[in-house]
């Protein structure tokens, strides 16, 4: 609690990462409602986790029945969901086999491991380098820590997973330097979240594709922030037509239940062989149960048409604040993964807009970032932005 951020006046001083004073004690829908009874539309959603918002009734039955049934059983026996979950992601993504564990960083620790047996058996015992982009994220794990392209994150933590090199995203020259005949792996995220929502270029995209299969390069993409449906598809790489090896997920999967995973290519997946790489709580009977509800809703009741639609909204609201407002720099993003870079630090904007019963989550120092329950409609889109707006207006 001493490392709150706090409030001196009307303005919140934000110390980066630090909590709000405020307890959150219920949600319904988009909305968020703090102990006090105050009311907050969240564009939020636990930074891009509560996909089908607070207390959505399929979830809910779900995860009741499954818990009823059977909550978890070892990893040496199949449980149901758990099997279901996993066709659905193969099938969805095009991709064939996947590996369950509890978080984003675990995801991206078992892409490292995947990638490096996978190069270390076909090609050479030296072959462990793994370039990853500058101003990326990752994950605090040691392994996706050391792959994280921001140094603010690695103080006092040296030393890191060696043989880890950096490229300028967007830059092939940058990246062709980079590699040597022991790159294992290139991960990359599609639309870089913690970054500043930095969206990869379509042509870079395809380059890195046709580089890889040249060199016998494993792609990652790392989809824990862009995947399940944020860009208007389950995963961003289909916005750009451009197939990796392994992808990561976790955030948005459960809906708020810890559960993470890799979807990857049978070349690939095959060298995951029992014993290679294990979580004790990986394909977890609730939370594969929550995964499920979150891909039927996506899947088969048409919640990713129309997260397109509410994705362009947003994207038009967002364009028309740039208009209005010289201090807005930009707005960049896919579907209901959006951000708007100012010219000035956000953080008093977003606290201002705290005050006004609107939740937003900074990407960086200048870089207000959207990422709101997918379930959002047109009018609370409205909503949030009219409140954005007024704050601007006192700014
Ligand atoms: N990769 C990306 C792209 C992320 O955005 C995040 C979380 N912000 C992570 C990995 C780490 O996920 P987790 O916090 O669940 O470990």
């Amino acid at each position: 609690m001493e490392n709150d951020t706090i409030k001196k006046g009307n303005q919140y001083i934000m110390n980066s990462y630090a909590r709000f004073p405020i307890v959150f004690d219920r949600g319904e829908k988009v909305y968020l409602y703090d102990d006090k009874g105050k009311k907050y539309l969240d564009f939020v959603a636990g930074i891009a986790v509560n996909c089908l918002g607070y207390a959505n009734q399929e979830f809910i039955d779900a995860i009741n029945e499954q818990l009823k049934k059977l909550n978890h059983v070892s990893n040496l026996y199949w449980i149901e969901p758990a099997v279901e979950v996993a066709e659905k992601l193969a099938k969805y993504s095009g991709l064939d086999q996947v590996f369950y564990c509890n978080s984003g960083a675990e995801a991206v620790e078992a892409a490292i491991k995947l990638s490096r047996i996978y190069s270390q058996k076909n090609k050479s015992e030296e072959c462990y380098e793994i370039i990853s982009m500058n101003q990326s994220f990752h994950g605090r794990t040691m392994g996706a820590l050391s792959l994280t392209g921001q140094e603010k994150y690695h103080n006092n933590l040296k030393p890191l997973l060696s043989g880890v090199n950096r490229a300028q995203i967007n830059d092939l020259s940058s990246l062709q330097a980079q590699i040597t005949e022991n790159t294992s792996a290139i991960i990359i995220e599609p639309i870089q979240g913690e970054g500043g929502i930095n969206p990869v270029d379509q042509e870079y995209l395809e380059e890195v594709r046709k580089i890889c299969d040249k060199k016998d390069i494993v792609l990652i993409f790392d989809e824990v922030q862009t995947g399940i449906g944020r860009t208007g598809e389950l995963f961003g790489f289909q916005k750009y037509g451009v197939v990796p090896d392994i992808v990561t997920c976790a955030k948005g999967l459960g809906n708020g239940i810890p559960i993470g995973a890799i979807v990857a290519k049978k070349k690939f997946s095959v060298e995951f062989t029992p014993g290679t790489h294990a979580s004790t709580f990986g394909g977890n009977g609730i939370a594969c149960s929550a995964a499920k509800v979150v891909l039927d809703q996506l899947m088969e009741k048409g919640l990713l048409q129309s997260i397109k639609k509410r994705g362009e909204h947003l994207a038009n609201k967002l364009s028309e604040l740039k208009d209005k407002f010289n201090i807005i720099k930009d707005v960049r993003g896919i579907g209901l993964i959006q951000g708007i870079e100012l010219t000035i630090p956000v953080s008093d904007i977003v606290g201002a807009c705290m005050e006004k019963g609107l939740l937003l989550v900074p990407s960086g120092a200048n870089v207000i970032r959207f990422v709101p329950p997918l379930i959002i409609t047109d009018e609370q889109i409205d909503e949030g932005i009219s409140i954005l707006e007024s704050v601007l207006e006192e700014i």
